[in-house]
């Protein structure tokens, strides 16, 4: 088993003795980029089952068949909390993706804001980017990357029940924490390199599951204050 490093999120089902067929994608970085043939082990993940030990049985160039042998962990759900952000230049936006994966968000979604530079995002190849996450960081569930929405449109469904950390670049320095009794469904949100406008922050504000937050005396970038904002509430509210 100690040779099973590799982990492969699949859309099959895990339990033992399972088939699971490769795609093309899949096959080529098995057998090409890391060179494994029939009999090496790896890791599989669904979002769903936990994580199983597989066994390569056919190693083709563009397929592949793995069968599976026994579960080396049980599931493990992120907290419910969602993750907002602005997407800003492609490689930042990338790296915002990745950390929320890594970091325990559950879902990911783009939002457009006032002041927000790029509106055009691939919500495939991020959705690409938190399955690699996942894989790489021992998870075994794959937040889910939503296409880009409107921010007043995704206020304007807001469920009553979701409490919203609205990091706040108006208030840096103010000494405000998470209350530690409010668990629950939670979202984060974080501007774009503009910051929010006023009337987005008159909106937000308005709204009883908003919690205003400060991340400290520093006008911090969105890249940053998006790892240093899930930190924050992971280690008040979250799985820590
Ligand atoms: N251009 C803006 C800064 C935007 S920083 C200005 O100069 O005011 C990008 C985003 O990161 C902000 O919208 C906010 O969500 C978050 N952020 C950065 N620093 C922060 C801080 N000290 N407190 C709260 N949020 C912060």
């Amino acid at each position: 088993m100690a040779d099973a490093k590799i982990r492969l999120c699949v859309e099959h089902d895990l339990a033992a003795s399972n088939s699971v067929p490769l795609n093309r994608e899949q096959a080529n970085y098995l057998f090409n980029v890391m060179r494994l043939g029939v009999g090496a082990h790896v890791l599989l993940i669904n979002s769903r089952d936990g994580e199983y030990l597989a066994e390569v049985v056919d190693a083709g160039k563009r397929r592949g068949l793995l069968t599976v042998l026994s579960q080396t962990k049980p599931l493990q759900m992120p907290p419910d909390l969602w993750f907002l952000f602005a997407p800003i230049k492609k490689a930042r936006t990338d790296f915002i993706v990745e950390k929320a994966a890594e970091m325990g968000a559950a879902r990911i979604c783009p939002v457009s804001t006032d002041y927000t530079s790029s509106d055009r995002v691939r919500q495939d190849k991020l959705q690409a980017h938190a399955m690699e996450a996942a894989e790489q960081c021992g998870g075994t569930y794959v937040p889910i990357v939503e296409e880009i929405s409107k921010l007043t449109t995704v206020l304007e469904k807001w469920p009553e029940d979701r409490q919203l950390m609205f990091c706040d670049e108006a208030r840096v320095g103010a000494a405000e924490a998470l209350s530690k009794t409010a668990k629950g469904p939670w979202a984060i949100l974080i501007g774009p390199e503009g910051g929010f406008s006023s009337g987005e922050r008159d909106r937000l504000l308005a709204m009883p599951q908003t919690t205003p937050i400060s991340l400290g005396p520093r006008i911090l970038r969105a890249d940053t204050a998006a790892v240093a904002a899930l930190t924050v509430w992971q280690q008040a509210l979250g799985d820590w």
